[in-house]
């Protein structure tokens, strides 16, 4: 887009961008962000005072699952704390969903997102014979409400299996019919591999009629026998699709032998997989039958960065059964991440926050994000001088700017009523 000569209506002034290593003015109009105006002449335009603090063009949520976000308020407790006691509990309440009070739940976690810093949000859906498309619809439905807010992706996710469960095939054509952006899938959860490397190539076929990119949850479990992310990556290459698919959770991949996971990683490489890690529920589910000790269940992050690999990070639950907290904060589940994958070293922490920035838009595909003239006009100013001070200070995210719109605000007050002696 041509933006010479256009006049900004709203100026960030004093703005340090994330890893450019200058303070400088940002300059909107519309809902883009443009060149320095040439003349000086800014005309009427408002401004927003950065003071030389941090910014990044929105945080980017690449895995969540909207559609069960808040549903620990009325079902029973996870006893097991397992993945699959997690899902059978959803079954029932499932049963009772309707398409507002999704839209409902979904919408307070968005606009949570939002006054967070977070800009872009790419959401899962179970698609089965139980719920059919109401959680989709459901989502649907709280994106239009929040349309001028947030861009919402919507991945239609076979949680229960494509084979296993009846009827699960003809609902994910009508899924992706009905508006759902990218097709899901969730291959381990079938009863042989021979209908595992079935659901991935189904999982192709839709793609491919819809030209549509494809995000699974893989090989999530402990059992490292699991083998789906190499039919997975192996697939993606038949057919085409490198840098069009995304892998999420691949918890066996941390368990498999060095020699097999180096092999499979290599594929991942090849195959131009987008790989996602979702600390915060991976280490609350998994490893929980494992004798001491226990397993941190999380994939081999610095592995997959060391091969050149785009790795990001998802919050992936909100006070669903498989997972009790959540508030889609990009800085508290980075500061989780970090911790999980070992990231300790300067730049490992700069890698965190590249890892709910660039990556996750990579991830999404989204080829308008930035600061660069053209790109959307989306702005966090976070309370911080640098990425490591945001994540150790879990920072406020004073101002949130979104389509050249200032959207929220958020303010600590802190009053100290004591004095120290010396
Ligand atoms: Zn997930």
């Amino acid at each position: 887009m041509a933006t010479e000569g256009v006049t900004p209506n709203l100026i960030v002034k004093n703005a340090s961008p994330w890893r450019d290593g200058e303070v400088r003015d940002l300059y909107i109009a519309g809902d883009r962000f443009i060149a320095p105006p040439n003349s000086g002449d800014v005309g009427g335009a408002d401004f927003v005072d950065a003071a030389g603090r941090l910014c990044v063009a929105g945080f980017v949520e690449p895995h969540i699952h909207l559609d069960k976000a808040m549903i620990n308020e009325d079902v029973r407790p996870n006893i097991s704390g397992t993945l699959d006691e997690a899902i059978e509990i959803i079954w029932e309440r499932k049963r009772a969903y309707t398409i507002d009070e999704i839209a409902e739940r979904a919408g307070r976690v968005i606009r949570s997102a939002l006054a967070n810093g977070v800009t872009r949000i790419r959401s899962h859906v179970d698609i089965d014979n139980i719920g059919g498309l109401r959680p989709l619809e459901g989502v649907a439905e709280a994106r239009r409400r929040h349309a001028e807010v947030m861009d919402i992706q919507i991945v239609a996710f076979p949680q229960e299996g494509i084979l296993k469960n009846k009827g699960a095939e003809d609902l994910m054509w009508r899924a992706m019919e009905a508006g759902a952006d990218v097709v899901g899938g969730m291959p381990f959860n079938e009863k042989h591999p021979q209908d595992s490397a079935r659901h991935i190539s189904i999982v192709f076929e839709i793609a491919k009629k819809f030209d549509a990119d494809i995000d699974m949850h893989v090989d999530e479990t402990d059992d490292v026998g699991a083998r789906t992310l190499e039919m997975l990556a192996e697939q993606t290459l038949v057919h085409g699709w490198q840098g069009r698919v995304t892998a999420g959770h691949t918890c066996a991949l941390a368990g498999y032998p060095e020699d097999y996971a180096s092999a499979v990683i290599k594929l991942v490489r090849e195959a131009g997989i987008h790989m996602i890690t979702n600390p915060a529920t991976n280490l609350m589910l998994q490893g929980r039958l494992d004798p001491q000790p226990k397993r941190r269940g999380i994939t081999r992050v610095k592995e997959l960065l060391a091969e050149g690999i785009n790795v990001s990070f998802g919050q992936d639950c909100v006070k669903d059964t498989f997972y009790p907290f959540g508030r889609v904060d990009p800085l508290e589940v980075g500061l989780i991440a970090a911790h999980a994958a070992h990231m300790s070293l300067p730049e490992e922490i700069e890698q965190v926050f590249d890892m709910q920035t660039n990556a996750a838009a990579r991830v999404m595909r989204i080829d308008d994000y930035g600061f660069a003239p053209g790109a959307a006009a989306d702005l966090v100013i976070i309370d911080a001088a640098n990425a490591a001070e945001a994540l150790t200070k879990q920072a406020t995210r004073s101002t949130v700017i979104k389509g050249g719109k200032v959207i929220v605000e958020n303010e600590t007050r802190r009053a100290w009523h004591w004095n120290p002696t010396d």
